[in-house]
This record gives structure tokens, sequence and C-alpha cells, in this order.
């Protein structure tokens, strides 16, 4: 294996770095020598601090730290040679100097450090809202359009066999040849809303229906549900207000919810005899709507439930552990909330509870 190539400063950088230290020494020096010459009321190292928070910008913590204790070898030196003035002012604002030099060096560590702590957060963000879009965006298509598609081969089969029948059955094949056309259709739709979707990035609020909205992911959902059996329970509250929301990004946390939730019905052996999932929605106060989505799944596990929002955390073999993080992180942004809990009819399974702003009247 090569040798890894050591870490070197471009030398525009190194330049810049020589005279600012230079520079600094040089006012280190400055500070000393007003310091020592005049009387110990004169609190010149206090100056030193400005050494210190330009040092923090250009160097290393190491050296941070080396130019904070030279000040304040500076400082107290300075104050046993200086011949004149009260002793006693000059003990307290060497003290002074000292502890300002000491805090200062401190801080602004701390401050470099909280800066480089959040460009990798940011950069980890960033990494974690591409790879989620483009594998979301990548695995509803294919989920989505798989089903379609297939049914668009049987159908073309069905359509081969009328034809060869003696005699061939024309209105048959006429009937084959209308579902592939609706099928072709649907999986065009299934790519439009799904790029739709992929497009929205910062909230963009509007007032919505909410069952409206959730109907038209479950619709997406359709054949995930069908396959396995699950039916559908809506509970919706009579005359609920609109949402006041991004309309897609919330049927983007209602779709992870519920492919969620299949997983999590899908890993109950044996299988539940009317395996369900149910959708609540009510008000939440006076400018609040709360959505609920209850499945019979595997349920919450003390880990899962502790670790269940936490970026790449998984028990899926092919899961990316994103999912809910992503939601999470959209339904903050609408100032609402989501959390899970067992089921509360004391059942096997989940809730997911998202809370979302309710339209008021002025909102337009
Ligand atoms: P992924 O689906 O890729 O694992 P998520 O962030 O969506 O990522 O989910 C993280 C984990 O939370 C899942 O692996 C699963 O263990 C757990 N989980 C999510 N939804 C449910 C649910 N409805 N019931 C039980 N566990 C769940």
């Amino acid at each position: 294996m090569p040798a890894p190539t050591p870490f070197r400063l471009h030398p525009s950088t190194r330049a810049r770095r020589t005279v600012i230290a230079l520079v600094l020494l040089l006012v280190m020096a400055t500070i000393f020598v007003v310091d020592t010459v005049t009387e110990y009321a004169v609190a010149a190292p206090v100056f030193h601090t400005a050494v210190i928070l330009v040092a923090v910008r250009w160097f290393s913590p190491r050296t941070v730290i080396a130019m904070a204790l030279g000040c304040i070898a500076l400082t107290v030196l300075s104050f046993w040679l200086t011949p004149t003035g009260n002793y006693r002012v000059g003990l307290v604002n060497t003290g002074i100097s000292t502890l300002a030099i000491a805090i200062t060096a401190y801080l602004g560590l701390k401050m470099v450090a909280a800066q480089a702590a959040a460009h990798a957060a940011q950069a980890q963000l960033l990494q974690i809202t591409r790879a989620t879009s483009l594998g979301a965006l990548t695995a509803s298509i294919a989920h989505e359009v798989n089903q379609p598609l297939a049914a668009i081969v049987t159908s073309s089969q069905a359509g081969q066999r009328w034809l060869n029948h003696q005699p061939p059955q024309h209105e048959k094949v006429q009937q084959a040849l209308q579902r592939i056309l609706s099928d072709a259709e649907r999986a065009s739709n299934v790519i439009t809303r799904i790029r739709g979707m992929a497009r929205g990035e910062a909230p963009q609020r509007q007032r919505f229906v909410l069952e409206a909205a959730v109907r038209e992911m479950v619709q997406l959902s359709h054949n995930a549900l069908e396959q396995r059996g699950i039916a559908l329970h809506w509970d919706f509250a009579p005359n609920l207000p609109p949402a006041w929301a991004d309309r897609i990004q919330i049927q983007q946390v209602v779709g992870n919810l519920l492919l969620n939730a299949i997983d999590a019905i899908n890993e109950v052996h044996p299988s539940p005899a009317a395996p369900e999932i149910i959708l609540t929605a009510r008000r939440l106060g006076d400018d609040q709507l709360q959505l609920t989505l209850t499945d019979c799944g595997l349920g919450l596990s003390a880990a899962t439930q502790s670790h269940l929002f936490d970026a790449f955390w998984t028990t899926k073999e092919q899961g990316m552990g994103l999912g809910l993080t992503i939601c999470r992180g959209m339904v903050e942004a609408h100032g609402g909330r989501i959390w899970a809990e067992p089921r509360s009819d004391g059942q096997r399974g989940t809730q997911f509870h998202i809370s979302l702003p309710a339209a008021q009247e002025h909102t337009v």
C-alpha cells in the first residue's frame, strides 16, 4: 500500500501564517515593553487577548495554548520588572490580565471546535439529504412501477393467447390492450408524481385538505398494501380545518411511515390474520392537527424506541436508517412534532403521531 501523502499547507497560506506569527510576536513584545516601562496602574497585558483572538483564527489549538502561556509568562515577568506604582494595583491588574488571557484562549478554542463540529454536521446532513432523496426516489420508482410493468406483461401474454385462439377472440384482445394502456398510464403517473415530490425541498406552505393529501399518498402504496392483504381504516374527525404546510413534504412523511408500517407487519410471524393500518386525524388545540398512523406490526423494542429517529439506525437488512430522521426534520421544519409509542389499545403494533399547523382564517 502506498504511504499516505503527508498533509501540507498551500505555500501562500504558510507564508501568510508566518507573517501573522511574526506580527503577533512583535505585538506581544510591544505590550511587554509598554507594560514594563509604565507604572503598575496601566493594565497593558489585557491587550494580549487580541493576540489570542487572532491566533485562534490562524493556528492549531496547541500553538494557541503555547501563545497563551507565553502571554501569561510575559505578563508576570513585566509585573516583576515594573519599577514604579502601587504594588497592590499591579498585582490585581496582573491577575485580571492573566485570567482574561486564559479565558479568551479557552473560549476561542471552544468556538473553533464548535464551528468545526457544525461544519462536519452540515456536511453529513448534505450527504444524508442527497443519499435519501436519490435512494428514496429510486426505491419508490422501482417499487411502484414494478407492479404496473408486471401487469402489462401478464396482459400482453393474455392478448397473444386470445389472438392465437381458433377463432381469435378479438373482444378479449381488445380488453387486454385496454388494460395495458391504463397500466402504462399508471406507471407514467407514478413517475410524474414521485418526481414532483422530489422537487419540493424547502417547506412551501399552502392550505390543503389533509385527508385528500394522505389518500393521494396511500394510492402510491396501494400495490404494496394490496399484495400483503393489508386493510386500511380511516378515522378522520369531521370538519377538520385545512393543514398549513408543505403538502409534498407531508406526503413524503406519510409515505415513509406507511412503508415502515408495512415492513413492520411483514416481520410478524405467523402473519396476522387480518393485517390493518389505521389512519386517524383530529384537531389538536386551536391551531394544530394530529395525524396518527397505527400498525399491527412487530412493535417497538426498548432499543428501537430510543434510537428510532437516529440517523443511520436501522434493524433492516436493506435499510438506510434515514427515513425517520428525514421525517422528523420535515415535521420540525413546520414547527410540528413526530413521535412514536406502542398501540394505545394494548394490541401489538406501533402508533406514529405527527402534529402539524392547521390553517387559520387569515392564512392564504
Ligand atoms: P429504515 O426504514 O431504512 O430502517 P427508518 O429511519 O425509517 O429507516 O427506520 C428506522 C428503524 O425504526 C427501522 O429499521 C425499524 O427498526 C424501526 N421502525 C420504523 N418504523 C417502525 C414501525 N412502524 N414499527 C416498528 N419499528 C419501526
